[in-house]
């Protein structure tokens, strides 16, 4: 029997000492020391020895118990030790792992354009000023000196939402809305905002576009102050060796009236921007219309202004060389992530 558990207790010792994982620790524990175990079965057999023998077998398995229990233990503390090893590896955090950095959004073209537009009349000493989109065809026509039976209108081809209402066909609105608000007070301001036409989209034609307007009214104003105005704008925008020209033309809320020409970057020469004219049409301006003025409650005797208004998507198709209106609105990522 001696040599029984001598053989057990080697047995027990090779297989913890080859064991690699906790589990199969307790797996060793149960086989060996467990209630159906091989040492509590050679206990149970106990029985069949000599009184005498009892007591020193007895001692023997105890010292067999207590190695393996030793060994299990010892062997756990090592495996635990190792697998909290393991698991510290796996789990690793590497602090100099370059981040996933979040894709930033930036301003639209046109967006671009019209803040650049907008911080040169600022610096003039503009306000901006809004309105709605959606507008009577008394602000958007009548006030503006475009009554109902006027040629003019056919200039615009208008979406009407009902007889008396329709989506504004140019920003022209705004000036009539701010000289009520303002009135008697003199105004500086631009409106900058999306207006829209009964137009078929196209490569030049868009139904829906930006407009930016300005108009500046109080005593003394003269063309000679809206040429002053619009060189200086020019000469910001374009560059200082720009000059603009006026050439006469006809709009119903300015009188007189005029397109304004800026002179073309190729300095006169020709080139496929100005079409071999040295000058390119950037704007419609004039003196604001003395009916439009009396409309809104200002005393033309004693006051005067001018206006003038352009197509910010016409200026940015020619500043970034666009030929192709509708690239604005596709959202087309591979155009817009160049700007
Ligand atoms: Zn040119």
């Amino acid at each position: 029997m001696k040599e029984q558990l001598g053989k057990i207790k080697a047995e027990a010792l090779a297989e913890i000492g080859n064991a690699e994982q906790s589990n199969t620790l307790n797996d060793i524990r149960i086989k060996f020391l467990g209630k159906k175990g091989v040492l509590t079965a050679i206990l149970r057999g106990m029985g069949d020895l000599a009184p005498e023998e009892r007591p020193v077998i007895g001692e023997i398995v105890n010292q067999v118990r207590q190695s393996i229990e030793k060994a299990l233990d010892d062997r756990g503390l090592t495996l635990a030790a190792r697998e909290q090893q393991v698991k510290l590896a796996q789990e690793t955090l590497d602090i100099f792992l370059p981040g996933r950095s979040p894709r930033m959004g930036h301003a639209h073209p046109l967006q671009l354009v019209l803040e650049e537009i907008e911080d040169i009349f600022l610096g003039m000493g503009f306000t901006i000023a809004e309105g709605p989109e959606v507008e009577q065809d008394y602000y958007n026509f009548e006030a503006l000196n475009l009554p109902k039976d006027h040629p003019a209108r056919d200039m615009h081809d208008s979406l009407y939402i009902t007889p008396e209402v329709l989506l504004r066909t140019h920003t022209s609105p705004v000036q009539i809305r701010t000289m009520e608000r303002m009135h008697p007070n003199p105004i500086r301001i631009i409106a900058p905002g999306r207006v829209y036409r009964r137009d078929a989209l196209d490569a030049s034609h868009s139904p829906m576009f930006l407009q930016l307007e300005g108009l500046l009214v109080d005593k003394g104003v003269t063309f000679g102050d809206l040429k002053g105005v619009l060189t200086l704008f020019a000469k910001k925008f374009y560059g200082e060796d720009r000059q603009i020209r006026m050439r006469p033309s006809f709009f119903p809320f300015t009188e007189p009236s005029a397109e304004v020409d800026v002179s073309c970057g190729c300095l006169g020469k020709g080139c496929r921007v100005c079409k071999g004219t040295g000058w390119i049409e950037i704007l419609g301006a004039g003196s604001v219309n003395p009916i439009v003025l009396k409309m809104a409650g200002y005393d033309p005797e004693e006051v005067s202004g001018f206006a003038f208004g352009m197509g910010i998507e016409r200026i940015a198709m020619r500043k970034y060389d666009i030929n192709d209106i509708r690239v604005f609105y596709e959202n087309d990522q591979r155009f817009l992530n160049q700007f």
